[in-house]
Parts: structure tokens; sequence; C-alpha cells
């Protein structure tokens, strides 16, 4: 059924390889992140299968699908949640007192020790403490029953776009040891943020200290995520969307009549480059964000979408275009994110053999 997400698990499963050969010999674990593809199962598997012992996802649905493996809460727990965080994950990242306190009474409501990472906001300026709110945190937080306090995390790149370099993650390197100095935590995982951290990484430039990351897009879409680079020797192609055409028409590139807004309440602009080749896909913004497709084949341009139609310009295309013929694209973050949110969006894994 179409629109189709295929998910290549063995690209996937290299992918992941891949990066635990280039982080492995620097004393770098890895936390394999699946929330972009829902936290689906088989996934989870591929991600195991290449050697990744923990998985980390944002949300308690998918960590409670995923494979058997130590699970990671990736965002920060709702308190009112706090015994299905301890039940369905080892791990959470924090930066409340007020959630940290329910995790240890429901930690020990379960009798279960839960892991935490302290999250230190480094300037990007999503989730964290401040850094100099984390020993103070820490000397409040290492005395609570149920909770051990693993380490300290940085997340980058996310809201603010802010570059991960030596000078702000050295100082989640400085607060750990300041931890471990004081006595408070030994800080066995200090994990110096998600995909954009590769950059650094590569160039041999991450401070010494760091001792994990969590990676999520540069394990599915094979890229650092600080200018969307192809890391080398890595599968870009892991995910792609297929869906059918079914309307071919010659047709001008000018809209006939006087404009108003569009089915989303813009105004659009065209630009009149002669009569064009147009087809329509049934997929839309229900189903993904066109803006983020990549068409595969030669001589395809996404002109645009509503709700439940994607068009595009095949003029050059070097074939004839038929109905119910399909098309591939690959996919950005946000436009991966959306189709495998969509429920009308079919997900195809195709197994490693
Ligand atoms: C999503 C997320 C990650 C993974 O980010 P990628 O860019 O996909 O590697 C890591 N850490 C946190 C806290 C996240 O929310």
């Amino acid at each position: 059924m179409y629109p189709l997400l295929r998910i290549d698990l063995a690209k996937l499963r290299h992918n992941a390889q891949a990066l635990l050969q280039l982080a492995s010999p620097l004393g770098i674990s890895i936390w394999g992140v699946t929330k972009v593809l829902c936290g689906a199962p088989a996934v989870g598997k591929a991600m195991l299968a290449a050697g990744i012992t923990t998985l980390a996802d944002s949300r308690l649905e998918n960590l409670q699908q995923l494979p058997a493996a130590e699970k990671v809460l990736l965002r920060l727990p709702d308190p009112s949640q706090a015994d299905f965080v301890v039940h369905y994950a080892g791990w959470s990242l924090n930066s409340e007192l007020t959630t940290l306190k329910a995790l240890s009474r429901a930690a020990v409501a379960a009798g279960k020790q839960h892991k935490v990472l302290l999250m230190v906001d480094l300037g990007d300026l999503r989730e964290g403490l401040w850094p100099d709110e984390v020993i103070p945190l820490a000397r409040q937080v290492v005395d609570l029953p149920g909770i051990h306090v693993g380490g300290l995390g940085a997340n980058l790149t996310c809201y603010g776009g802010v570059l991960p370099g030596p000078d702000n993650l050295g100082i989640l390197v400085e607060l750990a040891h300041e931890l471990r100095r004081l006595g408070l935590a030994e800080c066995e995982v200090v994990s110096g943020g998600n995909s954009s951290t590769l950059e650094l990484l590569q160039q041999g430039k991450i401070p010494k200290g760091i001792n994990n990351l969590r990676l999520g897009e540069s394990i599915i879409l094979g890229r650092e995520t600080t200018a969307r680079r192809a890391l080398p020797g890595l599968y870009t192609d892991v995910a792609i969307l297929q869906a059918a055409v079914i309307e071919v028409k010659e047709k001008p590139s000018l809209p006939i009549g006087t404009i108003g807004q569009d089915a989303f309440g813009n105004t659009p602009m065209f630009i009149d480059s002669g009569t064009q080749r147009r087809v329509i896909l049934a997929v839309g913004r229900q189903d993904v964000n066109p803006e983020g497709l990549v068409p595969l084949e030669p001589g395809v341009a996404v002109l645009g979408a509503s709700s439940d139609h994607l068009l595009l310009d095949t003029t050059v295309y070097p074939e004839p275009v038929n109905v119910g013929q399909v098309f591939s694209f690959g996919l950005d973050y946000g436009a991966l994110l959306a189709a495998s949110t969509s429920p009308y969006v079919t997900k195809q894994f195709l197994r490693p053999n």
C-alpha cells in the first residue's frame, strides 16, 4: 500500500556499526536513538544487532515496545508519569528536583535503582541546568533513595543551533571532574550530545572526558547534523518514501484566474515556465512535509502539496509517466519524522539477510 516508507534495516545496521567503529577507539559509547522512527521494534533490533547495547527514545510508548535492552528516556520526564518512567527506562535525563523526587519515590516503590543524567544547558537553550546549578542540585539528589546519578549530559544544535565545540563541551567535562572530586558522583557517563557532535569527533577535537553520544539521525540518515554532511562510508538512503501517480497532465505553470489563498492560508506566487508535464502523487501534508522530500529519479521536481496531493513537475523526466507508476524520495529529518508518525503511511522494514 502506498504511500510507503521503506526502511532498509541492513543499511541501518551498517551505519550503526560504522559509527561504533568511529567512536569506540576513542572510548565513546553510543546510545541508539529510535524516536524519528517511533521506536519501531525492528529498528531497535537492528541497532542491537550492530552492537549497540542501549536504546534511547523521547517517548515512553516507544520505549515500551522496543526490544529488551538498557533503555533511556530522552525527554525530561513528566513527574506524574514517574512510575512508568522507572518501569520502562533504566535511565532518564533530568534537570528538575521535583521530578527527581518523584522518580525517587517511584523507584523505591518498584524496588528499583533508577539512573539519571543531569542535563546541562551549554547555550542551546533547550533543556538543562545552568552550569552553576549542577553541583548544588547534585548535592540534593545524591542522597535520594532509588536514584543513582550516573553522570552528565548536554544537548546542542537542537533549539538554538549552537555548535558543539571544545569550549562548551569542556564545561561538561569540568563539571564531571568536579562532581567526582567532591565525591558526589562517579559520572560513568558524560554524554556530549547528539549527531551534531560527530563533526567534532571526526576532526579529533572532541574533549577527552566525553565518553558517550546519543545518536539518531546519523544512524538513520547517515549524516552529521551541523551542516547535514553525509558521513563517509554510511548509507544516506536507509529510509525512502514511495507514492503512486494518480494524474498525469500537461498544464500551464501559472494558475488561471485571480489568486487568493491556498489550502493553508498562504498567498502563493508563481513563475511562468511554460507548459509542464505535471504529475499528482497520492501523498500529502497529512503524510509528510513536502519541503523535506528529495526526488530519487532524475528530472523530477516537487512543486508543492496540499493535504493529500503532491504535485510534481516531470517535464524533463526522460521516460513516459503513467498513472499507477511509483516515484521514490529521500527524506530529511522533518519529513521522516512526519512520515513515520503518519498513520496513513505504510511502513515496510526490509530485513537484513
Ligand atoms: C533526539 C535526541 C537525540 C538524538 O539526536 P540526533 O540528532 O537524532 O542524533 C539525543 N539526545 C536527546 C536529548 C534527544 O532528544
